[in-house]
C-alpha cells in the first residue's frame, strides 16, 4: 500500500467508474458510515414532497428534483450537519384508483363495491407499494443518497393516524365544519376536486350561449332577460342578481318589453340580431325585490313551491357589463358566487343534481338525464314556451377532470371543511418569514395564490385514502373525532378485526354512544393534499414520536416544482398553520418543469419522451446530474441531447485534471508532508494567483451553496478547474514538475495543485459524487496523512481571504492576454510555438500589463517561449514596424512585436523541442509509463541538423528520458526491438528510434554514444 499520492486511469469511462464506486458504497456501506459520521452535527431536516407513485419510472423532472435534493444533502453533510433525508410517497387517491379500476375493467362506484372493497383496497395498497419500491431503485441507482429503507409513505396507520390527528386538532379549535359549499365535482369519479386540481387541465368546449326572457310577475307583457350559457341549470334558477350601481333599462322588441342593462343595449342588438327600442332608464337599485315566475316552473314542478325565490336581489361583485345583459341568472346550487348572494338573501338551495351528475326526480320533465346532454331539451322547451329570445353556440375554455377529461360541474354538496378563509393574513405573515429562493415565488405568486383563501374542503367521497375519522350517533346525532389508533380501540363497542387503518375495516368500528346507541364513521375519506400537507409532522411519526419530532420540526428545506406554488407548498402550509399555528418549513426551494428540446412539455404519450435513464445509459449519472444542476434552478430546462454531450466533456476535463496531478505526483512519490505556509517563500506569483482563484472561488462557490443558488455555485467551479486549473495553470507548471529533481520549487508546485485539487473536489461531492469518489480513492484514500475511507467524509473547504488578491488575478488576466497575443503574431508568420524567439516586445500604456509585465516575468519569458521580454509605450515601436523581421498582433491593452531573427542557438533549441515532441508522441504509442527510461537515436537528414540536435542533446535526452541518445545522419544496423518512425520536420525527414531501457539487455546499440 501505497502512502503517496496514487495515479488516477487515464481515460474517463463514467459506465466503469460508477460502477466501481457502486460497489464499493454496497461493499463499505458507505451510504450508512456517512450518516452515522455526521450524527452528532447540527440538525438539518429536509422534507421530501412525496410523487405519486402512479407508475414505475420517474419523470425526468422528478429524478431533476431529486438529484437537486441530493446535492443540497450531501452539502450541507459536507458542512457537519446531521441531515435528516427520509424520501416519501403520496400513496393515496384517485389516480391509483383509477389505475386499479383500469385494471379489473370497473367503471363506477357501484361496480367497485361489486368487486369488493376490500379487494379494492387491497389491490390500491399493492400498486402503491410496488411502484414506490421500483421508483426508489430508479432514484437510488442515480446516486441519490437518501433512507430508501425507510420511506414515509402516506397510506401506513401511523401516518394515518398523524392525519386523524390533525382533523382533531382542528376539531378542538372549533375549525371542523360539515356544511354545504359549492365545489367543482366530476360526474364520472363521482368525487370532489381541490380547486388545485381544477387549475390542472382545460379544454376548448362547445357549449349553448342563450337569452331567456324571465316574464316579471303581474307585468303580461313584460320580462327580465338574461344570458347563460348552461342552460341545464335554469331549472335550478332561484333569483336574477342585478348591479345596484347600473342604469337598467326597459326596451321594446316587437310587442313585448325587455329589461337588462342600459350600456348592455347595443351588444345585445348585435348578438342576437334584433331591434331594441329604448323606453326609459333607471338604476339598478329600483329593481330590488322585483318578482318573475320561473320559465321552466310548468315544467319543474318543485320551481312553483319555492320559498322565498323568484326575485331580482341586488349584487355589486357579482354582476358586469363584460358580457350578457346585466341581469344575471342564480342558481345558488350551481355557482359559488350565486352561493355567497344566496346565503346574504336566504335564498333556498336548490340542487337538482345527483353524484353522477344527473337530475334527480324532482327535476320533472328532466329527471335521470345527464345535465350536459340535458341542454338542447331545456332549450327546446323554453322555445316552445315562448320564452327563448336568441339562441347560438359558442367555444371556450372549461375545466375538465385532470384524471378522466370529463368536463366539471359546478354543484353545492355537503363536505367537511377546515375554516381557514378568516386567517389570510396570518399565512400572509408566514410567507414573509420564509425564506424563497428565487424570492417572487413566494414575494409574488405565492402571495398572489393566498389572496384567493378559502376554507379548505377537506373531504373526499372516494375509497383509497385516509377514513375521515369522525363518528356519528345514529339515534341521537352526536358526533366524535378519533385522533388515534388507540382512541378508537378504547371507544369501539367491540373488539374489532383492524389490519390497517383503512375502508372497509375502519367502516366496521362502530362506537359506543352516551345515549346507549351505536356511532357509525361518516363515508368519506380525506383529500390526498390533506395527507402530503401533513408530512412534515407525520413523517417523524407524530405525535406519538413527540421528542423526536420536538427535536426535527420544523423543516429546514424544501425543494419542489414550480406547480407545487399552488399545492404542496400550500398544503404543508395550511396544515402548519391549522395544527402548529405555523408554517412547517423555513426555506423553499422552487425549481421549474423539465420541457423536451421545443419547450413542450414531456408526456409518455410524445415521441419525444426522455427518462433519466437514458441520459445515464448514453452519459452516465455524474453527466446528467451535472447537466440538470447547471441550469438556471427556478426557469424550465429545455432538455436537449446536444447539450448534455457538451457539459459531459467538462467531466473529462475535471478527470484529466487530476490524471495528470496523480501522474506526476505519484511519479514524485509526493505526499503532502511540507504545508503549503512553510512553503511561502519558494510559491512563485502563478502559484499565489491560482490561491488567490482557490479561495475566491470557497467563498462565492459556499455563499452561492448558502443560499441554494446551485446552478451558480456549478459555474463558478467549472470556471475554476477549466479555466484557471487545467488550462491555466496545469500548464503553466509542466515544466516545473517534469524536472526530475526533487526542489523546493517544484515541491511548491505540487502543493500549490494538491491544495487547489483538493478543494476543488470535496466542492465538487455533492455534484458529481461517482467522479469525485473514484478520483479520491484512486489518489488519495491510501495516501499519508490519513484520509477517510470516503471522499463524502471530507469537510468543505473554509476560504482564507488572506490570500485573495485583486491585482494579482487583474494581472493575471494581462498576463494570458500577452500570452495568447504572441501565439497569434507567431502564427500568422508560421512560427512554431515550440521555436524560441530572440526577443518580444509588448507596446502598452495599460497599468495592468505593465504591472503583469515585472510580476510575471518568468512566466511570461516560458510561455511566450522568448529570450527577453520589453515593453515599450504605445506609439514608439515603430522601429519594430518591419515585417520582414517581426511578427504583430494586437490585443486589448495595446500590441506586441515578435522578433522573428533566430540565432544558431534558437534554431537548435527550436528544433530539438520538435524532436522531443514527436519522440514523447511515440512514447506515448508504445505505451510506455511515464517515469519508464529509453534508448533512442535520431537519424538527421543532414550534417547541420545532426549538429543542431547534438548541442541539445542533454536537453533532448533529459525531456523523453532517454538513458542513451544516437545522433546521427548515417543507420547502423542493429538487434534491439526498436519502434521506428519517420517524421517531417521542417519540410525535411526524420527517422526516430526507441526502445525501453528494459528491452536493450544483451542487444547491441545502433551506436555507442554516451550521453553526458
Ligand atoms: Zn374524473
Ligand atoms: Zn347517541
Amino acid at each position: 500500500m501505497s502512502k503517496y499520492v496514487g495515479e488516477v486511469p487515464k481515460q474517463y469511462d463514467p459506465k466503469i467508474v460508477e460502477k466501481e464506486v457502486k460497489s464499493l458504497w454496497d461493499q463499505e456501506q458507505t451510504y450508512e458510515a456517512v450518516k452515522k459520521f455526521r450524527a452528532k452535527g447540527p440538525k438539518f431536516y429536509f422534507l421530501d414532497g412525496p410523487p405519486f407513485p402512479s407508475s414505475d419510472t420517474p419523470h425526468i423532472g422528478t429524478s431533476w428534483g431529486k438529484v437537486v435534493k441530493d446535492t443540497v444533502i450531501r452539502y450541507k453533510r459536507s458542512q457537519g450537519f446531521n441531515v435528516r433525508d427520509q424520501p416519501g410517497y403520496d400513496c393515496h387517491g384517485l389516480p391509483i384508483e383509477l389505475a386499479i379500476e383500469q385494471k379489473f375493467g370497473i367503471k363506477t362506484k357501484k361496480d367497485i363495491e361489486n368487486f369488493g372493497l376490500e379487494r379494492f383496497i387491497t389491490e390500491c395498497r399493492l400498486f402503491a407499494e410496488t411502484n414506490s419500491a421500483a421508483m426508489g431503485r430508479a432514484f437510488a441507482d442515480l446516486g441519490i443518497w437518501m433512507d430508501w429503507a425507510k420511506p414515509y409513505m402516506t397510506h401506513q396507520d401511523s401516518y394515518v393516524e398523524s392525519g386523524w390527528w390533525g382533523v382533531k386538532q382542528a376539531s378542538s379549535k372549533g375549525l371542523l365544519e360539515h356544511g354545504q359549499r359549492v365545489v367543482h365535482w366530476c360526474p364520472q369519479d363521482e368525487t370532489v376536486l381541490s380547486d388545485y386540481e381544477v387549475v390542472l387541465e382545460y379544454k376548448m368546449l362547445r357549449d349553448p350561449s342563450i337569452y331567456v326572457k324571465f316574464p316579471v310577475e303581474g307585468k303580461g307583457n313584460e320580462f327580465i332577460l338574461i344570458w347563460t350559457t348552461t342552460p341545464w341549470t335554469l331549472p335550478s334558477n332561484v333569483a336574477v342578481m342585478v348591479n345596484p350601481d347600473f342604469q337598467y333599462a326597459r326596451v321594446r322588441s316587437g310587442n313585448e318589453t325587455l329589461i337588462l342593462a342600459k350600456e348592455r343595449i347595443e351588444a345585445v342588438a348585435k348578438a342576437t340580431g334584433r331591434t331594441l327600442e329604448l323606453l326609459e332608464s333607471f338604476p339598478g337599485t329600483q329593481l330590488d325585490g322585483v318578482t318573475y315566475r320561473s320559465p321552466l316552473e310548468t315544467l319543474v314542478p318543485i320551481q312553483l313551491n319555492l320559498k322565498n325565490a323568484h326575485r331580482v336581489v341586488l349584487s355589486k361583485e357579482y354582476v358586469t357589463l363584460e358580457e350578457g345583459t346585466g341581469c344575471v341568472h342564480s342558481a345558488p346550487g350551481h355557482g359559488e358566487e350565486d352561493f355567497e348572494v344566496g346565503v346574504r338573501y336566504g335564498l333556498p338551495v336548490l340542487m337538482l343534481v345527483d353524484d353522477q351528475g344527473k337530475f334527480v326526480p324532482e327535476a320533472g320533465k328532466y329527471a335521470g338525464k345527464p345535465v350536459r346532454s340535458a341542454n338542447p331539451e331545456v332549450i327546446d322547451d323554453l322555445k316552445s314556451l315562448g320564452m327563448l329570445f336568441h339562441s347560438e353556440e359558442i367555444e371556450h375554455r372549461s375545466p375538465v377532470c385532470w384524471r378522466c377529461k370529463t368536463p366539471l360541474l359546478i354543484r353545492a354538496t355537503d363536505q367537511w371543511l377546515i375554516h381557514i378563509a378568516q386567517k389570510k393574513s396570518a399565512f400572509m405573515k408566514e410567507v414573509d418569514a420564509t425564506r424563497w429562493i428565487p424570492d417572487w415565488a413566494g414575494a409574488v405568486q405565492f402571495k398572489n395564490w393566498l389572496e384567493g383563501l378559502k376554507d379548505w374542503v377537506v373531504s373526499r367521497q372516494r375509497f383509497w385514502g385516509t377514513p375521515f375519522p369522525v363518528w356519528i350517533c345514529d339515534s341521537c346525532n352526536k358526533q366524535k373525532v378519533i385522533g388515534s389508533k388507540q382512541e378508537l380501540l378504547e371507544n369501539a363497542s367491540s373488539t374489532p378485526d383492524l389490519p390497517t387503518l383503512h375502508v372497509p375495516w375502519v367502516n366496521n368500528v362502530k362506537l359506543q354512544c352516551e345515549c346507549g346507541e351505536e356511532m357509525t364513521r361518516v363515508p368519506d375519506v380525506m383529500d390526498v393534499w390533506f395527507d402530503s400537507g401533513g408530512a412534515s409532522l407525520a413523517c417523524l411519526g407524530y405525535p406519538q414520536n413527540a421528542e423526536e419530532s420536538k427535536f426535527w420540526w420544523p423543516a429546514d428545506f424544501i425543494v419542489e416544482g414550480r406547480d407545487q406554488i399552488t399545492a404542496w407548498f400550500f398544503a404543508l402550509l395550511k396544515s402548519g398553520m391549522v395544527t402548529m399555528g405555523k408554517s412547517p418549513y423555513k426555506t423553499v426551494l422552487m425549481h421549474g418543469f423539465a420541457l423536451d428540446s421545443e419547450g413542450r412539455e414531456m408526456h409518455k404519450s410524445a415521441g419525444d419522451y426522455v427518462t433519466a435513464d437514458e441520459v445515464v445509459e448514453r452519459f452516465g449519472r455524474d453527466s446528467f446530474r451535472y447537466y440538470v444542476l447547471q441550469s438556471t434552478l427556478w426557469e424550465d430546462l429545455r432538455f436537449s441531447w446536444d447539450a448534455v454531450k457538451q457539459y459531459s466533456g467538462d467531466l473529462s476535463t475535471f478527470w484529466n485534471t487530476f490524471v495528470f496531478a496523480g501522474t506526476y505526483m505519484s511519479l514524485d512519490k509526493f505526499s503532502p508532508r511540507v504545508p503549503l505556509k512553510q512553503l511561502t517563500r519558494s510559491l512563485r506569483p502563478e502559484d499565489r494567483w491560482l490561491l488567490s482563484r482557490m479561495n475566491r472561488t470557497i467563498k462565492e462557490a459556499t455563499a452561492l451553496m448558502d443560499e441554494y443558488k446551485i446552478h451558480e455555485a456549478v459555474r463558478k467551479l467549472k470556471t475554476f478547474l477549466v479555466e484557471d486549473l487545467s488550462h491555466t495553470y496545469v500548464r503553466f507548471i509542466r515544466r516545473r514538475t517534469w524536472v526530475e529533481k526533487q526542489t523546493r520549487d517544484k515541491l511548491a508546485a505540487y502543493t500549490t495543485l494538491y491544495t487547489a485539487l483538493m478543494a476543488a473536489l470535496v466542492m465538487l461531492t455533492p455534484i458529481t459524487p461517482f467522479l469525485t469518489e473514484s478520483v479520491y480513492q484512486h489518489m488519495l484514500r491510501n495516501a499519508e496523512p490519513k484520509h477517510p475511507q470516503s471522499v463524502h467524509m471530507l469537510d468543505w473547504p473554509k476560504s482564507d481571504e488572506r490570500w485573495i488578491n485583486d491585482s494579482l488575478e487583474e494581472e493575471m488576466k494581462a498576463a494570458k492576454d500577452i500570452i495568447s497575443t504572441v501565439a497569434v503574431a507567431r502564427m500568422q508568420k508560421s512560427v512554431k510555438q515550440r521555436q524560441p524567439v530572440p526577443k518580444v516586445i509588448v507596446a502598452t500604456n495599460s497599468e495592468p500589463v505593465r504591472k503583469a509585465l515585472r510580476t510575471y516575468l518568468t512566466l511570461l519569458l516560458d510561455q511566450a517561449n522568448t529570450r527577453t521580454l520589453t515593453r515599450t509605450p504605445k506609439g514608439a515601436s515603430s522601429k519594430y514596424e518591419d515585417p520582414t523581421r517581426f511578427a504583430k498582433a494586437e490585443f486589448a491593452d495595446g500590441t506586441v512585436h515578435v522578433d522573428l531573427k533566430l540565432s544558431k542557438s534558437e534554431l537548435a533549441e527550436g528544433l530539438a523541442r520538435d524532436a522531443v515532441r514527436r519522440m514523447q508522441q511515440m512514447r506515448k504509442e508504445m505505451d510506455l509509463k511515464v517515469d519508464s527510461y529509453i534508448h533512442a537515436y535520431i537519424l538527421a537528414p543532414s550534417a547541420k541538423s545532426a549538429n543542431l540536435l547534438k548541442g541539445k542533446r542533454t536537453f533532448i535526452a533529459g525531456e523523453v528520458r532517454a538513458k542513451q541518445l544516437v545522433i546521427d545522419t548515417k543507420k547502423e544496423e542493429t538487434d534491439a526491438p526498436y519502434y521506428r518512425k519517420t517524421w517531417q520536420i521542417n519540410s525535411e525527414s526524420y527517422e526516430f528510434g526507441l526502445c525501453e531501457k528494459t528491452k536493450m539487455d544483451g542487444k547491441s546499440e545502433a551506436k555507442k554514444v554516451e550521453v553526458d
